[in-house]
């Protein structure tokens, strides 16, 4: 049977389209890989307006599923480079995309993918864009993955559930708190775009939904002279969240005690007080400290 190419970029928001292209595929549903697939038109065009896309930008997606968000973003982008772990959804996404020369769809996982090596593709594109509807069991990882490939990105524009949203811009003393926020933080301010109820998606996810647009920045909000002791600071201070800082830190870190007094009292920070209340600016003294007294 030959079928229409779709003419109208949001045709897929409408769940009975969506249920007719997948079952003409022969496509079945894995839950394990987090396909929930957006039928929301009005989410969907907050979505790729969220990522402010300019003619001559690149997108790169992860997990286009069936094409819907890969589908809007070419229509505005120079070059889109999407990521699908599901090879089940090559022929869905062949007809979706057809006639689509500027968009090409990598079958991988995005986790296991030399991101430097795919950042070639947008070599005559003016900003790299990261767009994603993310399968929630890998978000945090594939948050990590891209903010530590090393390659140039303007902005990651992505679905998570609300609670990871919350996590993503909560402040210092919050409930919400941890090791991810100062992560993020770190490398990119945070804005929460939209909330998204679960009748959003087909089939709808079991929690609530936020899109969130990371600004990956210039330069760190901090000047940090040790990164990597900075970010085992940030991991050691949360990962006993009862503990005070002062003990946190010489488990985590197997600091003497003598040495982790002498690094708080030099970075003016009560060795009392938990991991959660400190701000970047904190564990960068912390960390920065450290560097000071164990520099030879
Ligand atoms: N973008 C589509 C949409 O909005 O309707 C689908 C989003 S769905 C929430 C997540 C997609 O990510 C699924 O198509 C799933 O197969 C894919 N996926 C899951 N794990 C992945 C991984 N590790 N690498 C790449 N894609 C993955």
């Amino acid at each position: 049977m030959t079928t229409q190419p779709l003419s109208n970029p949001f045709a897929l928001a409408d769940p009975a389209v969506l249920k007719g292209l997948l079952r003409r595929h022969g496509f079945t549903w894995k839950k394990r890989l987090g396909q929930n697939f957006l039928i929301d038109a009005r989410v969907l065009a907050r979505l790729i307006d969220a990522a402010e896309l300019r003619p001559d930008d690149g997108v790169f997606e992860v997990g286009p599923g069936a094409g819907v968000v890969t589908r809007l973003a070419a229509t505005r982008a120079r070059r889109v480079v999407a990521v699908e772990k599901d090879a089940c959804l090559r022929p869905v996404l062949a007809e979706v995309l057809a006639g689509l020369p500027h968009v090409e769809v990598v079958f991988a996982d995005v986790l296991k993918l030399r991101l430097p090596d795919v950042w070639g593709r947008f070599h005559d594109c003016a900003g790299v864009k990261v767009i994603a509807n993310l399968p929630y069991y890998v978000t945090t990882p594939i948050l990590f993955h891209l903010l530590e490939a090393g390659v140039r990105m303007d902005s990651i524009v992505v679905m998570v559930q609300r609670e990871v949203a919350q996590r993503l811009a909560a402040a210092p003393g919050s409930k919400d708190y941890g090791a991810l926020s100062v992560a993020v933080q770190y490398r990119c301010s945070v804005e929460r775009v939209l909330q998204v109820r679960a009748g959003a998606f087909l089939p709808p996810p079991e929690v609530d939904s936020a899109v969130v647009r990371l600004r990956v920045r210039g330069e760190p909000p901090v000047a940090v002279r040790d990164e990597q002791m900075f970010f085992r600071v940030v991991r050691a201070a949360f990962a006993t969240r009862r503990k005070t800082l002062a003990n946190a830190l010489t488990g985590g870190l197997e600091w003497s005690k003598e040495l982790c007094a002498a690094v708080l009292a030099r970075a003016g920070v009560d060795g009392g007080r938990r991991g959660e209340t400190l701000s970047l600016q904190e564990f960068a003294a912390v960390a920065d400290a450290w560097a000071a007294l164990t520099a030879t």
